[in-house]
């Protein structure tokens, strides 16, 4: 006897229901419990070969070591741009520089439509975040996209060789992001994992680890090495200790030259000294191994970790290496390289490059062929001996660099699109380039060595040195525009805000002013007692980039010097918009607050700053004003204190401590932070009558008498002043 059908096929259809209940049941919303957490490090400007476990013998780098001893060692990697912002953007995306769109630091906005790895996580329910450590990749440029927090908090800094909020040392980005680990990640059992992204900065130039670190080493840049490593030790240890499994993936963006072609740092060539990065890679089920090939790409970084934590493939450039990681030979396949940096910058033929494991072909005026097996260093260009090889990687060059997508003009804000145009990528479609024209930055390098040392790390510490080697460079070649930009800083830097205009104009006018020489062009303007202009410029720079603080912030100056507060307020309130911890628009705002005399704003706006960056003395010395006035005179002495005590040179904190220790019952205390609050200027007669009184009320009457003195020969109109020095010329 056979059964009816029908019950059996509902059976079945009610047991697909199930299924597909309990599929749907465990797909986005719980799924993610049993994934990984991820971690990615990105060492900038890291060398693989400064490494121990890469045969460095120099190295001090047991963190290091230790991942790759219990993890996969990619043995060649590389990556596609020697430059911050194009190489994290092909790590975050899986693209290269020609389809992501980011082709230089600092003027590039990732293409809306072009998505990223963090986006990747986020959609497969991740929390995600970033601590990233350098100015190239704030989030005004788009590297945010995707991450539930973005920590590019940059400390102001006290190295008066750059200009401030360039970048964040590794043990404060650590700090901050075991701060998220302990408290937003709370890894329970069934928590979300994490995808988390941690850059370091410090290997770049310039070299200048802790003390603690310097010793034992070959350089200082491997002193820096040797500080990250450290800080990395203790990521780790929190990643490990996150109550699940994770894949870790640490690389570079890329090396550093130091000193091999003739190149200081990176930027301009596309030798191994600046392309070939480390490539670690941990993950449950992989055990430890060396990978000889493939060679690891920056592209593949996406794939890869996508796929190790069990979230769905997308196509992408690159590819994942999962396979390779456990021990499979795959075949290698071709990575691309460029820097247009000398293009953009130099005015110079920008350089492309073609590699795959054996040979690298560098197309440039004077095209490169290297046999990267017998010649590692690349020091011998062997194009004469082997041009049908030369024509056969260019050929597959130029097939790929005709792939541009318009993606990376399209959604870029005018100034991108504009030198994009420049360089023939809008609407570049198939066929063969011609060969670049320009210098060669081969014979160029020297220029570029001469501008480092001896124009950009002292234009703001010796500007008139600075100057005088960056208007010799200029006389070899005026078409260096990095020239004319450093030399406007450092015309400002030396006090000649008419000077830096001089040039910025000449940028504006070759149609090469980009948003930062605006604002630089707009501080001057005003500096140089244009403000309609200044704050013309600074508008227009505000509407062509919406996520761009730093005008507002500039023009807000503008407002408060013709004493427009509340206009200045609301520049500064757009600013914290856009960046809700900047630390200058934060400062305006409070400042603003306390003008307007509101304290207990102001109050809370400085204390947002110190919790930012608890050493910082302005805000430490405002709020201690601001607590003086609310009658809480010992919090407002400590805070004044550590003012001092931070920068002991500061005259207004030096100052405020005085007057706040002399109004509570301290003089003998007040009178040396009166004395020394003159010696560091200005000497106001607010400051010498503040010290008259104090050495009055100890009795000093000859001392106070002197101060009193010179205070009414700064200002005779002072009848009290003059008053009390009469009463002192009696017996
Ligand atoms: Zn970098």
């Amino acid at each position: 006897m056979s059964r009816s059908p029908e019950p059996t096929r509902k059976i079945g259809r009610l047991l697909v229901l199930a299924v597909l209940a309990l599929v749907a049941a465990c797909t986005p919303a719980s799924q993610p419990q049993g994934r990984p957490n991820v971690l990615l490090v990105t060492i900038d400007t890291q060398r693989a070969d400064h490494l121990g476990c890469y045969g460095y013998k120099a190295a001090v780098t047991p963190t290091l070591d230790g991942l790759a001893a219990r993890g996969v060692r990619f043995e060649f990697a590389v990556g596609h741009a020697p430059l911050t912002a194009p190489s994290h953007a092909s790590i975050l995306t899986g693209l290269t520089p020609l389809h992501h769109g980011i082709r230089d630091n600092g003027a590039y906005v990732l293409p809306q439509g072009v998505r990223t790895v963090a986006e990747d996580f986020q959609k497969a329910g991740y929390r995600t975040a970033a601590f990233v450590s350098g100015f190239p990749l704030k989030r005004r440029f788009g590297f945010d996209r995707g991450f539930d927090l973005y920590d590019d908090n940059l400390p102001r800094g006290k190295d008066a060789r750059r200009t401030a909020y360039v970048e964040r040392t590794a043990d404060r980005t650590t700090d901050a992001a075991l701060h998220w680990l302990a408290s937003a990640a709370a890894p329970g059992a069934g928590a979300a994992p994490f995808f988390l992204w941690v850059h370091y900065f410090d290997p770049h130039a310039p070299y200048e680890a802790p003390a603690e670190y310097m010793g034992g080493v070959a350089s200082p840049y491997d002193g820096e090495t040797r500080f990250v490593d450290a800080q990395l030790a203790r990521l780790l240890k929190s990643v490990d200790g996150a109550g699940k499994p994770a894949v870790i993936l640490v690389t570079a963006d890329h090396g550093e030259s130091l000193g091999e072609h003739g190149e200081d740092t990176h930027g301009i060539f596309l030798y191994d000294a600046t392309i070939r990065v480390p490539f670690l890679l941990v993950a449950p089920g992989l055990s430890p191994r060396v990978v000889d090939r493939p060679v690891a790409r920056g592209i593949d970084v996406l794939p890869t970790l996508v796929d190790l934590a069990g979230l769905p493939a997308r196509a992408v450039e690159g590819r994942s290496l999962r396979r390779a990681a456990a021990g499979e030979r795959l075949a290698d396949e071709p990575s691309y390289a460029e820097s247009l940096h000398p293009q953009l910058q130099y005015g110079w033929a920008p350089l492309h490059a073609w590699r795959t494991a054996k040979y690298k072909v560098i197309e440039a005026p004077r095209a490169e062929l290297y046999d990267l097996e017998a010649d590692p260093g690349e020091a011998h260009d062997r194009s004469a001996q082997d041009p049908s090889r030369v024509a056969a990687m260019r050929k597959e060059l130029l097939r790929a660099m005709a792939t541009t997508t318009p993606d990376a003009s399209q959604a870029a804000d005018a100034e991108t699109r504009e030198k994009l145009g420049a360089l023939g990528y809008v609407g570049t479609a198939g066929g063969s380039a011609p060969t670049p024209t320009g210098r060669d930055p081969k014979d160029g390098i020297g220029l570029v060595t001469r501008l480092g040392r001896n124009g950009m790390t002292v234009a703001r510490t010796e500007p008139e040195k600075a100057i005088r080697e960056l208007t010799a460079l200029l006389a070899e070649d005026p078409g260096m525009l990095v020239v004319l930009r450093t030399r406007a800083v450092a015309y400002a830097a030396a006090g000649r805000p008419a000077d830096a205009v001089r040039d910025l104009r000449e940028l504006e006018k070759r149609g090469q002013l980009s948003s930062e020489d605006a604002v630089v062009l707009g501080d001057n303007l005003r500096l140089s007692g244009h403000p309609k202009e200044a704050a013309q410029v600074l508008e227009r720079t505000i509407r062509d980039n919406p996520k761009f603080a730093q005008p507002l912030l500039s023009l807000a100056a503008v407002d408060l010097q013709e004493r427009n507060v509340d206009a200045a307020a609301a520049a500064y309130a757009r600013a914290r918009e856009m960046e809700p911890d900047n630390p200058e628009a934060l400062r305006g705002l409070a400042d603003v607050a306390l003008i307007r005399g509101d304290a207990e704003q102001a109050g809370k706006l400085y204390a947002r700053i110190l919790e930012l960056e608890p050493t910082d003395a302005g805000a430490l010395t405002k709020l201690g004003v601001v607590r003086m006035r609310s009658g809480h005179r010992d919090e407002a002495i400590g805070l004044l204190q550590r003012a001092v005590e931070r920068e002991p040179k500061n005259g207004e904190a030096l100052l405020y401590l005085a007057g706040a220790l002399a109004s509570s019952g301290r003089p003998a205390e007040a009178v040396p932070f009166f004395e020394r609050a003159l010696a560091a200027g200005p000497r106001t007669s607010m400051a010498l009558n503040g010290l008259g009184l104090t050495r009055l009320e100890l009795g000093d009457r000859p001392g106070a008498a002197a101060a009193f003195r010179e205070s009414l020969k700064l200002d005779p109109d002072q009848p009290d002043v003059a008053g009390k020095l009469k009463e002192l010329g009696r017996p």
